[in-house]
């Protein structure tokens, strides 16, 4: 199996455990069958803008140059922090895409990914946001019509919460053991703002998620493409956008998108 192409995040469909797709260009391949196998990515030097396609030599933002990451739309600081967002009264980098993608339902959740943490995301989002950050377990806390207010709920309960992901604690598995997350939302939900409360969601369905492969590594060392264009071993496992190596080198996909990369391995 060779397959060359600009990279992208990888693709994720909800299972037991979650099933992986490595997309490169307009392919890509199943990489769950190549777990225990023998892997191979080479990056020959080219980065093309996720946004433009233009070459770029440094990437902003996981995957723009420079130009795209000061005015597309996907790249605003509204998409970091949702509070933000300025949609509902009309300012926005592109109001066509605002309508499309902040002035729509939006989730306020806890997810467990080392500890307890909240985010936002939209609601088609789910559980891909989930899988993307590594979570073990994922409770939605509160569904709003747009983004700003997601926003405003989640600025308001990261004072009591993380809402950043500890990675390397994340992909050594070291996490919080069997957290009460019904409990977790319930506290939080007290401590908001009246005028806030009413978009709190009575669904306490908690989804579990589960990654593919057993390896747990002890110590992880993270690569980057822009240190060496080879990368290799044998994938061990695949936790958030991170492939696993057996040897505790990982590496971040989604942080290289847009990069030109080959894939070599044999399932
Ligand atoms: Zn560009």
């Amino acid at each position: 199996m060779n397959l060359s192409g600009n990279l992208i995040k990888m693709r994720s469909e909800y299972n037991t455990p979650v099933d992986y797709y490595l997309v490169l260009g307009n392919s890509e391949l199943y990489l769950n069958s190549f777990i225990g196998k023998h892997i191979k990515l080479t990056h020959n030097g080219v980065i093309n803008c996720v946004a433009c396609g233009k070459q770029t030599n440094k990437s902003f933002a996981d995957g723009y140059c420079y130009a795209c990451f000061q005015t597309v739309p996907m790249a605003d600081p509204s998409v970091v922090n949702p509070e933000l967002s300025m949609a509902q009264y009309g300012i926005a980098r592109d109001m066509e895409w605002a309508e499309q993608h902040d002035l729509i339902d939006h989730f306020v959740y806890l997810s467990l990914t080392s500890g307890v943490k909240v985010g936002v995301t939209r609601h088609h989002q789910i559980p891909t946001r989930w899988i993307d950050q590594g979570a073990s377990m994922a409770i939605k806390l509160a569904k709003t019509p747009n983004r700003h207010i997601a926003g405003l709920i989640e600025t308001q309960l990261k004072k009591h919460v993380a809402d950043k992901t500890n990675w390397q604690a994340m992909l050594k598995n070291q996490v919080e053991n069997a957290p009460d997350l019904i409990g977790k939302k319930n506290e939080l939900s007290e401590l908001l703002h009246p005028e806030l409360q009413k978009y709190l969601l009575p669904d306490n369905q908690v989804t579990t998620i589960e990654f593919p492969g057993n390896y747990v590594p002890e110590t992880v060392a993270s690569l980057s493409f822009d240190k060496q264009p080879l990368v290799e071993g044998v994938l061990a496992r695949i936790k958030g956008q991170y492939l696993i190596f057996d040897s505790n080198k990982v590496i971040n996909i989604r942080k290289h998108s847009g990069y030109h990369i080959t894939f070599e391995g044999s399932e």
